[in-house]
């Protein structure tokens, strides 16, 4: 069945990090809608010219096109070993949809990981990211739009997700390998 993994956070927790490592760890697929998404505008596909304005100004794409996008990759042959989930869900609408296409695929989420990191902390470290990596919307405004729409939004999976049992949550304002080894330590996901 493999190991499904979920990380829940807001922008700048280090989620994406946390993912690359889990990947190399246990051999499953990093898929992060984020970077799906920015390949398609590099690669100047329909989906992407559709999506480029929501990503500069921070907003969230559509639910039904996420939803969409999400299935197909998830159906995808290198998914069947497990997956870390990164970006998706965002909103409630996309985590319902989600915990049904997992049981119709007969695939439940084996742990679920809270990435937890103050907001003051996310501004700083999406500020230092924007110098490294000149991403479009690591600007202090898009900042603002993006972390607002964490609370209102993606938030709320937290609950969700505790009343599911398999919700783990991490303190994130510390170096990567030790949050690294806070994620390996879980015995839900040791338990696979
Ligand atoms: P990220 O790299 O995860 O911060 O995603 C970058 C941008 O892609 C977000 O600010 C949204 O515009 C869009 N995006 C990524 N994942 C989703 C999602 N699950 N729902 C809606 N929009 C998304």
């Amino acid at each position: 069945m493999g190991r499904n993994v979920l990380l829940l956070g807001p922008q700048g927790a280090g989620k994406g990090t946390q993912a690359k490592r889990i990947e190399a760890e246990y051999g499953i697929p990093h898929i992060a809608t984020g970077d799906m998404l920015r390949e398609a505008i590099t690669a100047g596909t329909e989906l992407g010219r559709r999506v480029a304005p929501i990503l500069a100004a921070g907003e969230l794409v559509s639910d039904e096109l996420m939803i969409e996008l999400i299935r197909e990759r998830l159906g995808r042959d290198d998914a069947e070993a497990g997956f870390v989930l990164d970006g998706f869900p965002r909103t409630m609408p996309q985590a319902e949809a989600l915990d049904e296409t997992l049981r119709e695929i007969g695939r439940p989420l084996t742990v679920v990981f809270e990435l937890q990191l103050p907001e003051e902390v996310c501004t700083e470290r999406l500020t230092k990211r924007a110098a490294l990596e000149g991403r479009v919307d690591d600007t202090p405004e898009v900042i603002r739009t993006r972390l607002a729409l964490y609370r209102q939004e993606t938030e709320p999976l937290v609950e969700h997700y505790r009343a599911t049992g398999n919700l783990v949550g991490i303190h994130a304002d510390r170096p990567v390998d030790e949050v690294f080894a806070e994620v390996q330590e879980a015995p839900e996901h040791l338990a696979v």
